[in-house]
């Protein structure tokens, strides 16, 4: 969540600072600041909304200076403010600092220092950190940082600058993502690479409690005892252009075009041009494939409604049983799970602080973990046995599109390849599935050029009040996250329900003008949806139906059809989430939201 970017080299940081903390927006904030050191002073600009309004105090009172430290913040612990904003400074400003997360255990430590004659300006939690390391500092910045560092509790990463030695950034961590890489003449730090790659593509996460000493020479990293070690830089081989908006009015729209793409990168990463599984790419071989009798697949938010529907296709093509569970619900469960059982995260960010959490707990009970994840370097990749990368490149709006379109992907060859394995599923139906699977960028392709008939159709329904999502199978998990896209950009109130389902109490919900999509990529399953169709039109929904090819049925039941190319039912989720996620973006639009930014959310959930 929110954003921290420090600078430090021969250029004036301030426009790189801005440029940092506008690239790194899309995480979520409500406030921003800067703390620069000037030559005498460390300088602090601070504004509360959007970082326009830092950009215009800057303008009114300019600052300028070769190292400096800038912060957008989520608000947690104080109202959005100008004084709650980062950065924070102790009382004798010997030291500015920004940070990320919660300290859990501020208010024991916000005791001591009251009571040692501190006086606090702020409600946060972060100034505590500032005051603390000011009340230690006896002049040496490293052992001061170890001396507070090894009192805090939660979730932080850390950027600090001292007052006697400013052209110095000091780094550290835990919980919270932290990135840093030196360039020609000049350190970065950020919370995550999109910011660093003007300046450099060869890159360092900073791990739990390391600290990282940046510098205009080069970084210097320390482990949580003082003592210095290498660390393995990560090159990092995304294209500036991708992490930009080009000529789109949204990232949103720019990530759902390049679906296809982000399709084909996945696609060739495990299946081989003969149309065969790169079947070593997966983390069983035929025994433990064999071998295995369930999969717990543990993740948040949308990652959730991929492992929702992993569990659908590797039930019905390995026919191995899957349990899923929301991270933050399973992590302070009962944890029924054994030594050796296949676990499975899925987070975009590697960095979901619930995801995280329920990793750990697995590997604690010896768990065979496995994590699909987009980010290499990220906590969740580094700590899962296996991990299952999904080539979506950067994903910078809020709402997630292309990382959950690869996410089912993954899931989706995971299927196949335990099929095989387990013998449910001969090398040529596998060889076939690959084949009409190759041809999905097309369909994509397809739905993408027609956006306008969705356009046109959100323009009539924005002012819904109610949506629902129905279907059945794979079709209600589909669903699920059609229903998520829809109210986290347009603020609709929308809800997915298994169609069957409805009768038994939702359908009080149902009066003239609701509006029903139903999902009916399924043929096996479309005489029965009909039904539920039927049951929700008579009542007065405006009925919507996305149907896998033609279907003579639909028209009788729904008010309006919208078809993908006819493909294998186990495939068509695949292509019509985008339908879905294009129809949440342009109510969206009509509405007026901001959405590459919605409200109350933030990209990456790094706190609990
Ligand atoms: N807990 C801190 C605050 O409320 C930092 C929040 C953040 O991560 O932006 O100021």
């Amino acid at each position: 969540m929110c954003g921290i970017v420090g600078y430090t080299g021969e250029k004036n940081c301030v426009p790189i600072l801005m440029n940092g903390l506008t690239s790194l927006a899309y995480r979520g904030y409500d406030s921003a600041g800067v703390a620069v050191w000037d030559g005498s002073d460390l300088v602090l600009r601070k504004a509360k909304g959007k970082i326009e309004n830092l950009k215009d105090l800057l303008e009114a009172s300019p600052v300028s200076g070769k190292s400096g430290i800038g912060h957008t913040r989520w608000a947690t612990h104080g109202e959005p403010s100008d004084v709650n904003a980062h950065p924070h400074t102790d009382s004798h400003k010997t030291l500015a600092i920004v940070h990320n997360g919660i300290i859990e255990n501020y208010q024991h430590i916000k005791s001591m220092l009251v009571k040692n004659g501190c006086v606090f300006v702020s409600e946060t939690d972060t100034e505590v950190v500032a005051q603390l390391l000011g009340y230690y500092y006896r002049g040496n910045a490293f052992a001061t940082l170890k001396q507070a560092l090894a009192m805090l509790e939660g979730s932080f990463a850390l950027a600090i600058i001292f007052a006697d030695d400013p052209e110095t950034i000091y780094c550290t961590c835990k919980d919270s993502p932290m990135v840093v890489g030196h360039g020609n003449g000049e350190s970065i730090v950020a919370s995550d690479i999109p910011a660093l790659l003007e300046y450099t593509r060869d890159v360092c996460f900073v791990q739990d409690r390391q600290i990282a000493i940046l510098r205009k020479s080069g970084i210097e990293f320390y482990d949580e005892f003082g003592a210095e070690i290498e660390k393995e830089t990560l090159h990092v081989d995304w294209d500036i252009e991708s992490a930009k908006k080009g000529n789109y009015e949204h990232f949103m729209m720019k990530e759902i075009c390049e679906e296809p793409d982000a399709f084909r990168k996945t696609y060739d990463q495990y299946v081989a041009k003969d149309f065969t599984l790169k079947s070593d790419r997966f983390p069983w071989d035929e025994a433990r494939a064999k071998a295995l009798d369930r999969i717990t697949i543990v993740s948040c938010g949308t990652a959730f409604h991929a492992g929702m529907l992993g569990k659908k296709f590797i039930e019905h093509m390995a026919k191995l049983r899957v349990d899923v569970d929301i991270a933050s619900e399973f992590r302070y469960g009962d944890l029924l799970i054994d030594k050796g059982e296949a676990f499975m995260v899925i987070s975009q960010s590697g960095e979901t602080a619930d995801t995280i959490a329920a990793l750990r707990k697995a590997k604690e009970l010896g768990c065979d973990t496995m994590a699909v994840c987009n980010v290499t370097g990220s906590t969740i990749s580094r700590e899962a046995n296996h991990v299952l990368y999904t080539y979506a490149g950067p994903e910078i709006a809020v709402a997630a599109t292309k990382s959950y379109l690869t996410q089912i992907i993954v899931l989706y060859l995971c299927a196949l390849d335990l099929a095989q394995k387990r013998g449910e599923m001969t090398q040529a139906q596998v060889t076939e599935r690959l084949k009409e699977m190759s041809k999905l960028p097309a369909a994509m392709q397809k739905v993408l050029d027609n956006k306008e008939q969705i356009q046109f159709f959100a323009s009539r329904s924005f002012a819904v009040k109610h949506v629902f999502f129905i279907g059945r199978g794979m079709d209600y998990a589909l669903a699920m996250e059609a229903a998520l896209k829809l109210k986290e950009i347009s603020y609709i109130h929308s809800e997915a329900y298994a169609a069957g389902e409805l009768k038994h109490g939702t359908i009080a919900l149902i009066e003239e003008g609701s509006l029903v999509v139903a999902l009916a990529t399924q043929p096996e399953l479309q005489a029965k949806v009909a039904s539920n169709m039927e049951e929700v039109r008579v009542r007065g929904a405006h009925v919507l139906a996305v149907t896998n090819g033609p279907w003579e049925g639909a028209a009788g039941h729904s008010h309006e059809q919208w078809q993908i190319d006819q493909m294998d039912a186990t495939l068509a989720p695949l292509c019509a989430i985008i339908p879905m996620q294009l129809l949440a973006y342009y109510l969206a639009v009509q509405k007026g939201c901001s959405v590459d930014q919605p409200r109350n959310l933030a990209k990456s959930v790094t706190v609990e």
